[in-house]
């Protein structure tokens, strides 16, 4: 369906949402009456924009304040089915609850991204992500099994299982974060003296965090295992897999077409930005279909470019690329930037470079004094380091625009990660 032939869907979707959180949600109920703002006052999608943000930290005080699963639960208890947590990127995690009809929901917007993202009944995907709490286990599961694909529960921790299972099993596909392949490939070289590629994944569906989406990243992982990356984006408070990249890599799909409203604004100004091609600012999300727990204009902190130029594969979403969360930006003399941009231009200089680095910060962020400080690791044989050292500070002061000091570890001396990758040290106290 094109965009215009969506609206009218939408818009039904979205008046019945409006009349079920203004009746079953004592968070908005409140928040909407402190604004000033009445039912009445809502009549279209187009009205969204007078309706206020919903910011996680109050999602965090109201769970705080009226336990378990705060004011903005609109369901009892018994109509509950399964409880997830957040991630706790930032702060405290909170508890996301669904009923029958939005496991539903999330099961049909997983699988469409998977779909998007190339997982077929076909496959035989090996789930090497944690199964429990975060909404990137269990719902995967259920969507993997939805499309008819094989699911094969692994987890994290277990490489040497990884690598016995996918041979025994002829497993094609591996789900995980861009993290942990990267470690993985790492893994089998060194430990079982075989190239990535020889595990036998076509496919690696990848997410949780930006890596995917980062050019030299992905050409990595694609060379290493020689298969398609496709990456995904979600949210634990909106739905677990939103977004699904499709093998025409152009950026991922939008695939919450009738269950989730999305708006970009401008992460300073809260103003709406047109999603026009190329546009870039935050992500706002406002559920259209939920019982559990629905938000409303909710700020997700994810920095995204939006493309609306027709895509090849024939889907007519629009698509996105993630380039950072806000709350890791740093900004230096005036100059935002995303440690996932810093983590590209180190990898690109692989092999001289394992990619691997971390920035260190002296104080807390987003201010920072130049120059910014950051740890990379070179590869074994690197003869000329100073050399190196240069190159790479020329390198981000030509891509990112910033003055950088660069110190050199030799290889393995950073830490790896298997879930989320930490690109910050903080050297200062909390
Ligand atoms: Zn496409």
């Amino acid at each position: 369906m094109s965009p215009e032939q969506l609206r009218p869907l939408q818009e039904e979707k979205f008046s019945k949402q409006m009349d079920y959180v203004w009746k079953n949600s004592a968070f908005y109920q409140k928040k909407f009456k402190e604004q000033g703002i009445g039912r009445g006052d809502i009549r279209s999608l187009e009205d969204l924009p007078r309706l206020p943000f919903t910011e996680k930290d109050e999602l965090r005080k109201s769970q705080e304040e009226h336990p378990p699963l705060g004011f903005h639960c609109a369901v009892p208890m018994k109509k509950i089915i399964r409880i997830h947590s957040s991630s706790g990127t930032t702060g405290i995690p909170t508890f996301v609850g669904i009923t029958r009809h939005d496991h539903k929901v999330w099961t049909e917007i997983t699988a469409r991204s998977l779909f998007s993202k190339s997982v077929r009944k076909t496959d035989v995907l090996i789930h090497a992500v944690g199964l429990t709490f975060f909404v990137g286990g269990l719902p995967v599961k259920d969507a993997t099994e939805y499309i008819g694909a094989t699911f094969v529960p692994i987890g994290t921790g277990a490489s040497d299982r990884v690598v016995m299972t996918a041979k025994r099993l002829q497993a094609n596909a591996i789900h995980c974060t861009p993290s942990y392949a990267l470690y993985l490939a790492d893994y089998v070289r060194k430990k079982q003296s075989m190239q990535p590629s020889e595990l036998g994944f076509k496919k690696l569906v990848v997410g949780a965090e930006p890596g995917g989406g980062v050019p030299a990243i992905k050409q990595r992982l694609q060379e290493d295992f020689q298969a398609l990356v496709s990456e995904g984006m979600g949210n634990s408070d909106a739905a677990p897999i939103i977004f699904g990249e499709c093998p025409a890599q152009q950026g991922m799909h939008f695939c919450a077409q009738e269950y989730i409203s999305c708006e970009l604004i401008g992460p300073d100004s809260g103003k709406v930005i047109e999603m026009k091609d190329r546009a870039e600012g935050e992500l706002v999300y406002t559920l259209l279909d939920r019982e559990c727990c629905p938000v409303v204009r909710f700020r997700t902190r994810d920095r995204i470019v939006v493309f609306t130029d027709p895509c090849e594969c024939g889907r007519t979403s629009f698509r996105i690329r993630c380039i950072g969360r806000t709350d890791d930006m740093l900004i230096l003399l005036g100059v935002n930037v995303f440690p996932s941009a810093v983590k590209d231009v180190i990898t690109s200089f692989r092999p001289r470079t394992t990619g691997d680095m971390l920035i260190l910060l002296d104080k807390p962020g987003p201010g920072v004094e130049p120059p910014l400080k950051i740890q990379a690791e070179y590869t074994q044989g690197q003869q000329n380091l100073n050399a190196l050292k240069k190159e790479l500070e020329e390198a981000l002061r030509d891509k990112l625009v910033f003055k950088a000091n660069v110190e050199l570890l030799p290889e393995g001396t950073l830490p790896r990660f298997e879930m989320k990758a930490k690109l910050i040290k903080k050297l200062y106290e909390e």
